[in-house]
């Protein structure tokens, strides 16, 4: 579909992206690329812009200047397909908003049904298989209420997966989840960036960053301070700032 759109070339990339609300300047002057299969995190203080950043990248949010492309999509257009670019892009974020009166399997199989219009048995067959995926097997019958914060959280997962995204972003996905729980959110995503997956993370987990990230992006007041491999910028930082953070979250 587009020329440039090589097996090298950057799935996800932000060339100068700006973000204001207001008189608030939020975003200023990110620029990163993701490749395929690569697995980049995104940390920093509250209020950096890590949210904000996410959820220009899937459009939810408009940019005030700056481009964005994901897998040849420019997200910037004021033409954008909104649905082509959603098939591109799976978001899981702090609050899975699962249909409550929807079992586990129906909040998967929703979206293929009724946003791509798939066939019914050959999308409750995928689902089913990323039930299992995500190790719910078994819970497929059950409703969101029934399922602890961490089980909910992986049928959003696999919710995501099931309209077969080239990128998977998550904001802060254990935050809300009791500690028990955490581990196994945080398992389900490992296995999936092992699979290969694309993921932008933004987390507060610094180990499980340090464990699965290619790259680290350390974010602060709209800006990137600092990134490189996780071990150089866990074990050395540079900046002073990346080095107070650390100090407090680590
Ligand atoms: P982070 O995820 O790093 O904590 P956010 O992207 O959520 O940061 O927020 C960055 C800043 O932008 C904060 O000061 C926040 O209050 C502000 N902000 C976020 N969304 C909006 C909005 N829709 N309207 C106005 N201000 C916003
Ligand atoms: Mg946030």
């Amino acid at each position: 579909m587009h020329d440039a759109l090589t097996d090298d070339a950057p799935i996800v990339q932000l060339i100068d992206v700006r973000k204001s609300f207001g008189t608030l300047e939020v975003l200023r002057g990110i620029s990163f690329d993701v490749r395929r299969g690569e697995v980049v995190c995104i940390i920093g203080p509250s209020g950096s812009g890590k949210s904000t950043l996410i959820r220009c990248i899937n459009a939810l949010v408009p940019v005030t200047s700056g481009t964005i492309r994901v897998a040849g999509i420019e997200v910037a257009d004021p033409k954008l397909d909104v649905l082509a670019l959603r098939r591109r892009v799976g978001m899981v974020f702090q609050q899975y908003n699962l249909f409550p009166h929807k079992t586990a399997l129906q909040n998967v199989m929703m979206a293929p049904i009724h946003v791509l219009g798939q066939e019914r048995r050959a999308v409750e067959a995928r689902a089913r298989a990323l039930m299992n995926k995500v190790r719910l097997a078994g819970k497929e019958d059950a409703y969101p209420g029934e399922l602890s914060g961490g089980q909910q959280q992986r049928v959003a997962i696999a919710r995501s997966l099931a309209m077969r995204p080239d990128v998977m972003l998550f904001d802060e996905v254990t935050a809300a989840l009791d500690p028990e729980t955490v581990k196994e959110v945080l398992a389900t995503i490992r296995e999936l960036a092992e699979d290969g997956m694309t993921c932008l993370l933004v987390t507060h987990e610094m180990n499980f960053a340090r464990e699965i990230a290619d790259h680290v992006y350390f974010t602060d007041r709209g800006v990137i301070v600092e990134h490189g491999p996780p071990d150089r910028l866990f074990a050395a930082a540079q900046d002073e700032r990346t080095r107070r953070f650390l100090s407090q979250v680590l």
